[in-house]
């Protein structure tokens, strides 16, 4: 499948480059970034440079969420494109998944000031987009990066205990994961977040047994279990 940059929305950067396809969820996603663009509705954008909606595939298998921007993220309005987007990008490689192949975001989109932790008020106020990305996406599996995203689906857990399991939801599967940037702190973290990483490839080839991008993942998932990186 090709993918295609829509154009420009705002001086923070492109539209999230999505499938070029007429299809009334592209222009939906689309038309949600434009309003967490110009969103008002927390503490956050007041400080923010751009706020961060998202960006992959609008048909995405594979929902990522982070917890919020960082500083690059914020000057470029991307999601995960500081050293935690450098590891990230890599752990979707050794699962032979690119980030076309799936959606990244956060639970709030737009950065907290000195990267402090969001607050409830402002998870709460950003909710709602989450919840849209979400609804639109349809993914089979959500995979939570850090203690504020998994909190949005798992209530009552700690993510030492429970990260790389599968958790059945409603709708798809949710996999807590450590935030990238712990694991960059803690190399027992990264131990697990890579070991986490792996396992996610015979999952997504079990729900998806027909998708060739996806068998080809699990393929380069043995051999990334065998390979000592990092
Ligand atoms: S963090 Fe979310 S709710 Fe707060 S201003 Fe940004 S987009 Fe709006």
């Amino acid at each position: 499948m090709e993918f295609e940059a829509l154009g420009k929305l705002s001086s923070c950067g492109t539209i999230p480059p999505q499938l070029h396809r007429k299809e009334p969820r592209v222009s939906e996603l689309n038309q949600l970034a434009h309003e967490i663009n110009i969103c008002q509705r927390c503490r956050l954008a007041k400080t923010r440079t751009c706020a961060v909606p998202g960006e992959g595939r609008s048909d995405a298998p594979v929902l990522l969420i982070g917890e919020g921007p960082g500083y690059y993220e914020d000057q470029q309005g991307r999601p995960f494109i500081g050293a935690s987007g450098k590891l990230l990008t890599r752990l979707l490689q050794c699962v032979g998944l690119t980030r076309q192949d799936v959606f990244i975001t956060n639970v709030v989109k737009c950065r907290p000031p000195d990267n402090r932790d969001p607050l409830p008020d402002e998870i709460a106020a950003c909710r709602p987009f989450l919840d849209r990305q979400l609804a639109l996406i349809g993914p089979t599996l959500v995979v939570t990066l850090g203690r504020y995203s998994m909190a949005r689906f798992l209530t009552g857990q700690t993510i030492t205990r429970i990260h790389g399991q599968r958790v059945p939801m409603d709708d798809f599967t949710c996999v807590p994961m450590f935030h990238p940037a712990a694991a960059l702190r803690n190399p027992q973290w990264m131990a697990a977040i890579q070991q986490d990483f792996a396992a996610l490839a015979p999952l997504l080839a079990e729900l998806y047994p027909q998708h060739p991008v996806l068998a080809a993942a699990e393929t380069a998932s043995r051999a990334a279990q065998q390979t000592t990186w990092l």
